[in-house]
């Protein structure tokens, strides 16, 4: 079997389910019993993985607000700061963020909400020109909405700059770190935006636990106060196990945030770039030349059907991803390649190879062949379809 579908999500890391055990069965108190010592523990579980998590990103441990993933999280983000400023109804968005983004800006389109999302251009390797975005700013714009780095092709923006620029304006930023957090350094003082989202379960946590980390004094009013958890910022009972799991991870990832790791990676990933194009020189890596994470290839293949492909490689416990892992079960262009330029014969023609931590150089290189050999029998079998309809239409 090879996993080299990170970006999509990653196995729960065994120290993670260890950590997380104790709290289904016999911990299993309300956090919010804080008068009785079983609520107390449960509590001071979800005050650690707080304080790991913030650690991590290097944020304050209050600005940290568990969510159940980096979709509520960028949903809550983009309400919470609509409800905070009704009246700045503009929101500037990137082409390429995730539909979580894209989804929740559609969402607050509806009426009575009647926000006004503008998708900003980002060039042919997936780059946003700053004064471009600066220049879009209006005096009714509320958010601005751009990914840390991308979840198809790895391309990474320092929003530090961007972030400074637009609060000098009175923008608010929203990034979505989801896919950056654990694979690259993040700091969210050094990035300097105010609201930022993550999620568990793409760090060898759990699925279903994120969190949104909010900058003390952000315009933002939470939609979902419920009982009062999270100070007020996300109602519903805490799920204990599902925290102390996600805080762990991020322990984890902090370890294997040094530059041995991360050029370890980097190196496989080159490795298996070199390798599928020495064996299908007409492959083509998208955003090669700029900031990327060190695990992610987004590969066109041109003449191949990407989903075809990575249906057969799944049958042989190879697993990859075709453009975006949340459209895997449709074959439709990708929005991400489509903004960067590439025809819809190009995207679905294009695969997402993302390793992990632990993934290894023969691997990668393996990986490699495996994909360039069922590329050439993909190409072989519909030439021969081809011939044979033209022999039948000519006899
Ligand atoms: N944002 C990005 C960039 C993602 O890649 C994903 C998941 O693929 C999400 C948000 C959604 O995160 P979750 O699965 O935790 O809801």
């Amino acid at each position: 079997m090879i996993y080299a579908d990170y970006n999509a999500t990653s196995p729960v890391l065994p120290s993670v389910v260890e950590a997380m055990s104790p709290y289904f069965a016999e911990e299993f108190a309300n956090s919010a019993s804080e008068h009785y010592p079983a609520g107390r523990r449960a509590a001071e579980a979800i005050a650690r993985a707080r304080a790991q998590i913030a650690h991590l990103v290097n944020a304050h441990e209050d600005e940290v607000v568990f969510v159940s993933g980096g979709t509520e999280a960028a949903f809550a983000a983009l309400l919470g700061a609509y409800l905070a400023r009704p009246a700045r109804r503009h929101f500037l968005a990137s082409p390429v963020e995730h539909s979580a983004v894209r989804e929740a800006l559609h969402t607050l389109t509806r009426p009575p909400l009647g926000a006004l999302p503008e998708f900003l251009e980002v060039d042919s390797a997936g780059s946003l020109q700053q004064e471009r975005l600066q220049s879009a700013v209006r005096a009714d714009t509320g958010v601005a909405a751009l990914m840390v780095a991308n979840n198809e092709t790895g391309v990474m923006w320092d929003l530090a700059d961007t972030a400074r620029l637009l609060r000098e304006r009175g923008v608010v930023t929203f990034a979505d770190a989801v896919q950056a957090v654990g694979k690259v350094p993040v700091d969210f003082q050094m990035l300097d935006v105010d609201l930022m989202s993550i999620s568990a379960h793409k760090i060898g946590g759990p699925k279903g636990i994120g969190a949104l980390v909010i900058r003390g004094g952000t315009p933002w009013i939470s939609p979902m106060p419920g009982g009062g958890q999270e100070r007020g910022r996300r109602g519903g009972t805490s799920p204990v196990p599902l925290i102390v799991g996600f805080g762990e991870a991020a322990a984890l990832a902090e370890l294997r945030l040094n530059n041995q790791r991360l050029n370890a990676l980097r190196a496989c990933r080159d490795a298996f770039e070199t390798r599928l194009l020495s064996a299908l020189p007409e492959s083509r890596i998208q955003a090669r030349d700029v900031a990327r994470l060190p695990n992610t290839s987004s590969v066109t293949l041109p003449g191949v059907a990407a989903l075809e492909l990575v249906r057969a490689l799944g049958e042989r416990g190879v697993m990859i991803g075709v453009g975006s892992a949340c459209h895997a079960r449709e074959a439709e262009p990708s929005h991400v390649l489509r903004a960067m330029g590439l025809s819809v014969q190009e995207c679905l023609a294009t695969i997402r190879v993302s390793f992990g931590p632990d993934t290894r150089e023969e691997q990668a290189v393996l990986l490699a062949e495996i994909i360039s050999a069922e590329a050439n029998a993909q190409r072989e079998r519909t030439t021969k379809l081809v011939s044979e309809r033209l022999e039948k239409a000519v006899a």
